[in-house]
């Protein structure tokens, strides 16, 4: 059984009044909002998203997972419509879910906006999701580097949110959840304030996910905190023996780490800008329920099949052995149709051994690896091959059949009689 322990803090910062960051720690669902819009629409965003997904996440799956996100979507857009004072509010959405898609459990991952998760993985830091913002879109573009996106003055100008409009596109991750592994959902008051090798450096350090939580909220405070700051870390706490030996009888074959990342990559759509309200006093109470601390503590979860892996060093998902499997069966199939085209033509040429007319099985040239063989002889010599025919027959005259090809033969025989009786 896979099981978790999961950890959440916010905090306003150092410089904004109010939190309109929201985050949830449950016991298979983890989330992380950062509402955007101000006069506390912000917060309102936020709240809502929060409490749609967590409502509407009743199909365990990824599939269901995703329209939860497009329910709360739809729930902050509504908001937002019809109420003049919320127009323009917006939240972002990270989220991850135990989920049983497939025998195996697997760990969604859905992202809209700048808040990221992030894989601590044999001591590797990996960013899962992917910014939909205009400066990763620059990078990505390669218009701009890493590090000039990290001090951009329109870093914060996102291009996708919860609430913008009727529907929304959601990327999708999965990830196959081994013990040890660390996922960290954050709001961008973390990332643009704590480089990625102190975030890792702090997983490294710390082995209780409420003292990650709490340490890297420290730090983006010690940082700067010019934005409210929230991190959720949940550790994969797997010792089921059940999972030992699945990961056993799986281990027989090992596969690249990257491949359990099932990574949708869409474009992003629309731009808004996300800075609300800023100034006022440092760390001003907020009332933000996601302000203290909170965690999931002993509720450690057992949702989840039996088949969970702990083998660190090989990880190989029933997907990535139909994937494999596929690949191959196509592979053997374009090879086939190649051999046997190669193999089942003809064409009639010259035997550069003896200099007479003969007939090739397969292609002037060869295809491949598949070299032209001669499938019979004749004793028509090169040299009697009438003149203008005979260019044609050193390249290779090509015909679809041998019987074809042997009536090409016996006409270049009259051909050649015709002349030498002339
Ligand atoms: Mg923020």
């Amino acid at each position: 059984m896979t099981r978790l322990r999961a950890s959440g803090a916010s905090d306003v910062g150092r410089v904004r009044v109010i939190n309109e960051d929201r985050f949830f720690v449950g016991d298979d669902l983890f989330v992380v909002c950062d509402g955007l819009g101000g006069h506390q629409a912000g917060e309102i965003a936020s709240q809502t998203a929060v409490e749609t997904l967590r409502s509407a996440f009743v199909d365990r799956t990824t599939e269901g997972l995703v329209a939860a996100v497009e329910r709360a979507n739809h729930a902050v857009w509504e908001l937002a419509r019809d109420r003049s004072e919320m127009r323009g509010m917006g939240t972002t959405l990270i989220a991850a879910a135990l989920v049983e898609d497939s025998e195996l459990p697997q760990l969604a991952v859905v992202n809209v906006g700048d808040s990221r998760a992030y894989l601590f993985q044999r001591d590797e830091l990996i960013q899962v999701s992917e910014d939909h913002s205009l400066v990763e879109e620059m990078v990505r573009e390669g218009r701009l580097t890493s590090e000039e996106a990290h001090v951009h003055p329109q870093r914060s100008v996102i291009t996708r949110a919860l609430g913008l409009g009727p529907e929304v596109e959601v990327d999708r991750f999965e990830l196959l959840p081994l013990a040890g592994d660390r996922l960290v959902l954050c709001s961008d008051g973390l990332t643009n304030e704590v480089p990625d090798n102190r975030i890792a450096a702090t997983l490294r350090r710390l082995a209780d996910p409420t003292e990650v939580a709490a340490e890297l909220v420290r730090l983006a405070r010690e940082g700067g905190g010019s934005d409210n700051i929230t991190v959720v870390v949940v550790d994969v706490d797997d010792d089921d023996d059940r999972a030992g030996e699945a990961s056993r009888a799986l281990s027989a074959e090992s596969a690249d780490p990257g491949t359990t990342r099932a990574a949708a990559r869409p474009k992003t759509s629309r731009s808004e800008d996300r800075r609300g309200p800023t100034a006022g006093a440092d760390g001003a109470a907020s009332a933000a329920p996601g302000a203290a601390t909170s965690t999931a503590g002993a509720a450690t979860s057992t949702a989840g099949a039996a088949s969970a892996t702990t083998g660190r060093g090989r990880r190989i998902t029933w997907r990535v052995i139909g994937f494999v499997t596929l690949v191959l069966a196509v592979l053997a199939i374009a090879v086939g149709a190649v051999g046997w085209y190669a193999r089942h033509t003809f064409y009639v040429g010259i035997d550069d051994r003896s200099g007479r007319v003969a007939i090739f099985r397969g292609q002037p040239g060869g295809v491949l690896w598949f070299h032209p063989t001669i499938d019979q002889r004749t004793s028509l010599a090169a040299s009697d091959v009438p003149p203008d025919r005979l260019r044609t027959v050193r390249s290779g005259q090509a015909e679809p059949t041998l019987a074809a090809a042997q009536r090409y033969v016996t006409g270049l025989r009259q051909e050649a009689a015709t002349l030498a009786h002339r």
